[in-house]
């Protein structure tokens, strides 16, 4: 049973392994950043309450996140697994995630922490060009990143559940590095 968490900064590559991760065994890739995209794009009601919050690289209130994943753990196809990507985001988020796997009687299998380089970040996020990726944004997205979820690096510790993964490196290296992790 696989219930990872992939924590690491805008850009670390987290979105991209969890995919391939996912897919690979089968299981829910849950990303927080895409379901509000997706949200934005549809006009939801989620998505026009959130859309100033994306735009500038803030994060959005914790109240429109913590319901949604709520209703999605709890899903049939969340019992035999999955990778939250970009949940959590902070510690009040983090704390109640702990409480909510403790309700529904899931037990998370690790969190992983992918390690980048700031200026490697910055590189990868300006040659992406997704519409929140300008210099401005991003700049504030790595601050956010630093002050609300870097600290759930230690917190995660403290739970004796961080596995750090350097980053920097090819796709299939990091990739090959996942799947070991995920069978030992
Ligand atoms: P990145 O990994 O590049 O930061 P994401 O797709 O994870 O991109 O997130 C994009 C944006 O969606 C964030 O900048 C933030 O505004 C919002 N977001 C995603 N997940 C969360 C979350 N758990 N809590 C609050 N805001 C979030």
């Amino acid at each position: 049973m696989t219930k990872l968490i992939f924590l690491g900064a805008p850009g670390a590559g987290k979105g991209t392994q969890a995919q391939i991760l996912a897919e690979n065994l089968g299981i829910p890739h849950i990303s927080t950043g895409e379901i509000l995209r997706n949200s934005i794009a549809d006009g939801t009601p989620l998505g026009i309450k959130a859309k100033g919050y994306v735009d500038n690289g803030d994060l959005v209130p914790d109240e429109l996140i913590l319901d949604l994943i709520k209703e999605r753990l709890g899903q049939e196809d969340a019992q035999k697994g999955w990778i939250l990507d970009g949940f959590p985001r902070n510690v009040p988020q983090a704390d109640f995630l702990t409480n909510l796997l403790q309700e529904l009687h899931q037990i998370c299998t690790g969190v992983i922490n992918f390690d980048v380089p700031d200026d490697v970040l910055l590189k990868r996020l300006l040659a992406r060009g997704r519409k929140d990726d300008n210099e401005e944004v991003i700049t504030h997205r790595l601050e956010v990143y630093r002050q609300q979820t870097a600290p759930l690096i230690d917190y995660y510790e403290k739970h004796q559940l961080l596995k750090n993964v350097n980053g920097d490196r090819e796709l299939s290296q990091i990739s090959q590095e996942l799947e070991t992790i995920v069978k030992s």
